[in-house]
């Protein structure tokens, strides 16, 4: 689980907010003769692309931390690099109970049957970790033919070798990969089954809509990705003062001094008036003078942009929920384009593109596209808050434990609060076909949709299985009870360490005018 404390990212974004970290660019640069030690080859090769052009947006930062070429988080070719488990930096729900998955997977059986049975299912997981979500998954199907029987692929969006690998073991056994124009490709151990990887959504789109027509039914699931997405950080400042006329009128050259001629009126206009978003931007840290064995400061720091940047003028621009912050001097907020850019895809998929305007001159009929009927449904899992902006969200986990964000890069997982509220309003501008329903709390999800009941149902087979073994109370089945209960119970508490309060669920599927409600967000199974 990776929603655990903050402490370091809070204190970074807000000693940035308060202005405590403005070192100018200038101040990053090293005499040759200095030689730094960097973490990793990545820290290195990001200082040096920053001493280069200036402080970088977060999202570039993060987005280098996680899947950069050069040891990504993700991406890093390390031997037997394992991110999830007790070994490794994080655990997540499907690793921690079969009946994640195994619910998930009848989730998806119910939304399949609501929406009349349609053949020619494709399931989708977007950025699926082990595999462990999907096998779980594909082993429930089987229990209902009919729609196993229509499952047509398997799409794995993955952005890691590594993973992806991981992903074929458990999907596959023992059929090879072939790459593929889009991806790869293996046949799954389930009905066989084709299973596609590929390395961004776009692809899945354009191999569902160029190869399949019309006939498919896109059955989308995402834990823990949008999480992983890259996030810009903003924060409002007041006003800033007009620039001084006098000192703008003359400048030194070699030649002598030249007269500028006096700003125009219409670029007096164009200055902005009134509050501001400006950019919180990464930096390295400069070594400190002197140096202390016990506190290492962080190789990166965060400040606020001294200017308006392209991200700055637009991304806040975007939706009215961030208007009302920005005469609030201070208000921090994150946006997340990448995450914005998947659910519209997603969206899409299920519900078709908005229309295209007409064409001026009138239309003769011919090469009419035939609107597509909405489709499929998507379930999104993560943790974030319901209704609210994330701010102070980034958080860096190495080995179970909070880190700056901000060292190691690449050998830290690095992630951030979901706004859900911007997924919904993305997808529902990007489709007139689909409804969004949701979050709700992962444990009013899961308890819908019997998590209780079927983990009994796994105890009492463990009970079964002693009894014919002649093993009843022996230790190991004891235990393995024990293990069952822990777990699913650890997904729904909403106290200490429990995920049902932090994670929630969203559902995107076909617009009914809100007469359909799916299961789990308060509809029944037809
Ligand atoms: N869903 C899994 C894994 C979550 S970790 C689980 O719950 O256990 C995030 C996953 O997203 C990993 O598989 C990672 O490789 C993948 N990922 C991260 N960034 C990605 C990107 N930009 N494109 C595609 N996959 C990405």
């Amino acid at each position: 689980m990776r929603s655990i404390v903050r402490i370091q990212a809070r204190i970074a974004l807000r000693n940035a907010a308060r202005g405590k970290c403005r070192t100018p660019c200038s101040a990053i640069r090293h005499s040759s003769s200095e030689v730094r030690q960097w973490s990793t080859p990545l820290a290195k090769q990001l200082s040096e692309a920053i001493t280069a052009t200036g402080p970088i947006p977060l999202a570039s930062f993060m987005r280098m931390c996680l899947t950069s070429d050069v040891g990504g988080y993700y991406t890093s070719e390390q031997e037997g690099r394992d991110q999830f488990g007790r070994k490794g930096d994080f655990i997540t729900s499907p690793e921690i109970s079969q009946v994640f998955g195994e619910l998930i997977g009848i989730w998806f059986v119910a939304e399949w049957m609501a929406q009349g049975k349609k053949d020619g299912v494709e399931l989708v997981e977007i950025g699926p970790g082990r595999g462990t979500l999907m096998d779980d998954m594909l082993r429930t199907m089987q229990n209902f033919p009919a729609m196993a029987e229509a499952i047509k692929y398997v799409y794995m969006v993955e952005a890691s070798p590594a993973l992806r690998e991981a992903q074929r073991k458990l999907l596959c056994g023992d059929a090879p990969m072939i790459k593929t124009p889009i991806g790869h490709k293996s046949m799954s151990k389930y009905n066989d089954i084709q299973v596609i990887w590929v390395e961004n959504i776009r692809d899945v789109d354009s191999a569902m809509f160029n190869c399949q027509g019309e006939g498919n039914t896109p059955f989308i699931v995402a834990h823990e990705f949008f999480d992983a997405l890259p996030i810009h950080a903003f924060q409002s400042i007041p006003a800033p003062p007009p620039p001084p006329e006098s000192t703008s009128d003359t400048i030194q050259t070699p030649t002598g001094p030249i007269k500028l001629p006096s700003p125009s009126t219409e670029t007096k206009r164009l200055q902005p008036v009134g509050p501001q978003w400006r950019e919180l931007v990464v930096s390295p840290t400069p070594p400190p003078l002197t140096p202390s064995p016990k506190k290492k400061p962080d190789e990166f720091h965060l400040t606020l942009s001294h200017a308006p940047t392209p991200h700055s003028l637009y991304l806040p621009a975007l939706s009215p929920r961030y208007k009302s912050l920005l005469n609030t001097p201070g208000s921090l907020v994150e946006i997340s384009p990448e995450s914005q850019t998947y659910i519209s895809n997603i969206a899409k998929m299920i519900g078709g593109p908005n229309p295209k305007p007409p064409p001026k001159e009138k239309s003769t009929g011919k090469g009419k596209i035939k609107k597509r009927e909405p489709r499929g449904a998507a379930l999104i899992l993560d943790y974030g808050p319901s209704h609210t902006i994330p701010l102070n969200s980034l958080r860096g986990i190495h080995h179970h434990t909070p880190v700056s964000p901000f060292s190691s890069p690449g050998l830290v997982d690095l992630s951030s609060d979901v706004d859900f509220t911007a997924l919904a309003e993305t997808a529902l501008a990007s489709s007139p076909g689909v409804e969004v329903h949701g979050p709700v709390e992962q444990a009013s999800f899961l308890l819908s949709m019997g998590i209780k009941e079927r983990a009994e149902m796994l105890v009492r087979g463990i009970t079964k299985e002693a009894v014919v073994k002649g093993e009843v109370g022996s230790k190991d089945a004891e235990e393995r009870k024990k293990g069952i209960e822990g777990a699913w119970r650890r997904l729904v508490d909403r106290g200490g360490s429990g995920m049902g309060k932090v994670y929630k669920v969203m559902a995107v599927v076909p617009e009914s005018g809100g007469k359909r409600k799916p299961v789990g967000f308060g509809g029944d199974v037809e």
